[in-house]
């Protein structure tokens, strides 16, 4: 799950991160409100979308030339105007992908007076089996130009998960970015305050992009990515109020209300799998034959009909989806529960697209049955490279 930037900030604000104040805003009628409880003279306007890249971005209903998604304002009056031109528009940047986001909330922040833009991050180094920090002195641009252009100027720092974060990784740290004087002591107090936020939340990634160094030689987290473990949030309802779905995929949304491992892909097979090994060779193999899986899908080991039904809809209802493959390896999943399953959301919703279904495993024999005797078009298939094969042959002639 991710949450929105002025959200992270009030979440890192709560270990005692520095940064600025700002106010969030639903509706241009209420920008002017928000600039006058800052300071001024200099206030940002900032889209609050699950995206970066958005000082970059450009809006799709604006002209060319027009600002992005971060704007400078030096009045109230700047910011109001800029509020208006920017909310209910689509931000179109490097992350969002060529359909954009539509921006529903703003940030009016007080603005900072830089003097360096740092990079840093914590995430789960799974290679060394730990929290690391990633540290650059090239923030506040793309990281990945600075990873393929100058990789050696990130420096990556696994923490001891007993010690947490030590004076010496601290002096490393400041070391890493060239931080000194006030910078470097607020540096020693902010490392281990967003470790420990990142771990006592459960975060999976915490980007701070850019962390500035301001005029006063002090520290400011400036830009704030987090996004949580899933798997952890049962222990965080505090951070699960903060989810914003309509920032996120609706058939996501549909398949997380029943549990189904799904991720939303650019492709035209639709893919219902058990087991996220078999779904990844699945979506492999369709590719080899050279077409594009439309979704991962793990329906996982035992699977009710309900949630094979939910999961066929979900698959049915993407309008990019003009082929179904069905590959399930009953093992606990049994066969005739998937066949089950599959007839009745067909029943339910029709089938627009071929199907083909491969079962193998436990009760397949039963599952094939009552497929072949439900009346339906279905194509069966005897193995993973005999299904891949079928399905691509037919969208491809379709
Ligand atoms: P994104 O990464 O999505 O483009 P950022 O929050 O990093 O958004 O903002 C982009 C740039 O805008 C920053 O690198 C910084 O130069 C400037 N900026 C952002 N917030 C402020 C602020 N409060 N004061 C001054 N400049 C800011
Ligand atoms: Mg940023």
């Amino acid at each position: 799950m991710n949450i929105h930037e002025y959200q992270a900030k009030q979440v890192l604000k709560g270990f005692g991160a520095p940064v600025a104040d700002g106010v969030p805003v639903f509706r241009a009628s209420e920008a002017e409100a928000a600039a006058n409880k800052l300071p001024g003279p200099l206030y940002v306007v900032k889209s609050q979308i699950h995206a970066g890249g958005r000082g970059k971005g450009k809006f799709k209903e604006l002209p060319a030339d027009a600002k992005g998604g971060v704007r400078l304002a030096k009045s109230v009056a700047e910011v109001v105007a800029n509020a208006n031109e920017m909310l209910g528009n689509t931000l179109v940047t490097k992350q969002t992908g060529p359909a954009g986001k539509q921006v529903n909330r703003l940030y009016i922040e007080d603005g900072a007076d830089i003097e360096r833009e740092l990079y840093l991050s914590i995430l789960v180094d799974r290679s060394v089996g730990r929290v690391a920090f990633v540290v650059s002195t090239e923030g506040g641009m793309d990281i990945e130009t600075v990873a393929h252009d100058t990789p050696e100027k990130i420096v990556t720092l696994a923490i001891d998960p007993e010690k947490g974060v030590t004076a010496q990784d601290a002096g490393k740290l400041n070391a890493a970015l060239n931080l000194s004087g006030n910078a470097a002591k607020d540096g020693e107090k902010l490392f281990p305050l967003l470790y420990d936020a990142f771990t006592t939340k459960d975060m999976s990634l915490l980007e701070v992009n850019p962390l500035i160094v301001m005029k006063n030689g002090h520290l400011r987290v400036l830009d704030a990515k987090v996004s949580f473990d899933n798997n952890a949030l049962f222990r965080h309802p505090d951070m699960v109020e903060l989810r914003d779905t309509t920032e996120e995929d609706a058939k996501e949304i549909e398949a997380s209300k029943y549990d189904l491992a799904y991720v939303a892909l650019d492709g035209n097979i639709g893919c219902m799998v058990n087991g996220a090994g078999l779904a990844m060779a699945t979506m492999d193999i369709i590719k080899l034959y050279g077409e594009e899986p439309a979704n991962f899908l793990d329906v996982g080991g035992g699977a009710s009909k309900e949630k094979v039904t939910a999961a066929f809809k979900i698959i049915t209802a993407d309008p990019n989806v003009r082929g179904i493959l069905v590959n399930i390896f009953g093992g606990i999943m049994k066969c005739d529960v998937i066949a089950e399953g599959v007839v009745a959301a067909v029943k339910e919703v029709g089938l627009k697209v071929p199907l083909v279904v491969r079962l193998e495993g436990t009760n397949v024999e039963l599952g094939k049955r009552i497929i072949r005797e439900s009346g339906l078009n279905v194509t069966p298939a005897d193995d993973l490279d005999d299904a891949a094969q079928k399905i691509v042959q037919a969208v491809k002639g379709n």
